[in-house]
């Protein structure tokens, strides 16, 4: 049996051409400009490589990686990562994989927890690096996707978020990965984690005492909106918590009030 070494035709050195395919989809008009986004991720776990994976392939501008662990045999009931990655840190293993599916994208790995003092600031001053994007408002980043596991790192991004006035979605799969949630955060606009706690959280239970060994519980504490098994994806809006603990989040608020004449000048003129 001959098979024909298709290699030279596939590969196309012009990330533009490249991009065309999926223009010719036709759904975005300015397609091009997803190569302006630049996007962080903090978990690349179940649900932060595959997010990671599918930007790739979409031709986003930058992705920038954060998580502490290494790769695991034990993860390989997953998608994304491979056999011969084990015991490279997550960050670093999912950079060698993204490159060879899109080797335009400015990738970066952070193998760091975010939750500590050094790692919180590292964090933070990597989200405020503008050198990709620097005639854009804001931080460094268009988006922040949280694809974590546990609170206190839900906790560290949305005071990341809240302090840098940094749009930002949230992520939560259940146990038996039947069920989640996604929550869009406008620092300001939309209620921020703090303000709406977890009501496992609000009633003091010790989200440890709820995982079990091997498996995820995650994001039990949050409210499992979607159901796959019935297909049910209920939607809300949640407005900020004038009362809310967080500090940054009142300020954002604050910020978000007074600027309301303004914008309601701005859409009228639209
Ligand atoms: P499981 O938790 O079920 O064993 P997993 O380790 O792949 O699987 P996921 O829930 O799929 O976990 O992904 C969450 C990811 O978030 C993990 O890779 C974890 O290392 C990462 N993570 C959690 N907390 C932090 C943190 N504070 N800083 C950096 N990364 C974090
Ligand atoms: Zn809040």
């Amino acid at each position: 049996l001959k098979v024909k070494d298709m290699s030279a035709e596939v590969v196309d050195s012009n990330p533009y051409s490249r991009l065309m395919a999926l223009q010719r989809m036709g759904i975005v008009e300015n397609y091009e400009r997803i190569r302006e986004f630049s996007v962080a991720i903090v978990g690349i776990g179940g649900v932060g490589s595959v997010a990671a994976e599918m930007l790739t392939r979409c031709g986003i501008g930058r992705l920038l990686l954060y998580d502490y662990d290494k790769v695991e045999l034990a993860n390989m009931n997953r998608l994304f990562f491979r056999p011969e990655q084990v015991n490279m840190t997550k960050t670093d293993a999912a950079v060698q994989t993204l490159s060879d599916i899109n080797p335009d994208v400015v990738l970066e790995s952070y193998t760091m927890n975010i939750t500590t003092v050094q790692g919180f600031e590292t964090f933070v001053s990597s989200l405020k690096n503008k050198s990709f994007r620097p005639n854009k408002e804001g931080s460094g980043v268009d988006l922040v996707l949280s694809c974590v596991d546990n609170y206190e790192a839900r906790m560290a991004v949305n005071q990341a978020c809240n302090e840098m006035n940094q749009t930002w979605m949230e992520s939560g799969v259940s146990e038996d990965a039947v069920s989640g949630h996604i929550q869009l955060l406008i620092p300001g606009e939309t209620a921020c984690f703090a303000c709406a706690p977890p009501l496992v959280v609000a009633s003091g239970i010790d989200e440890r005492t709820l995982k079990r060994e091997g498996v995820c519980a995650a994001s039990l504490p949050t409210t499992m909106g979607y159901n796959s098994l019935k297909d049910y994806f209920p939607t809300m809006e949640m407005k900020p918590n004038p009362q809310c603990s967080n500090v940054a989040c009142l300020e954002r608020q604050q910020e978000y009030i007074v600027a309301k004449p303004a914008r309601d000048a701005a859409l009228k003129a639209k």
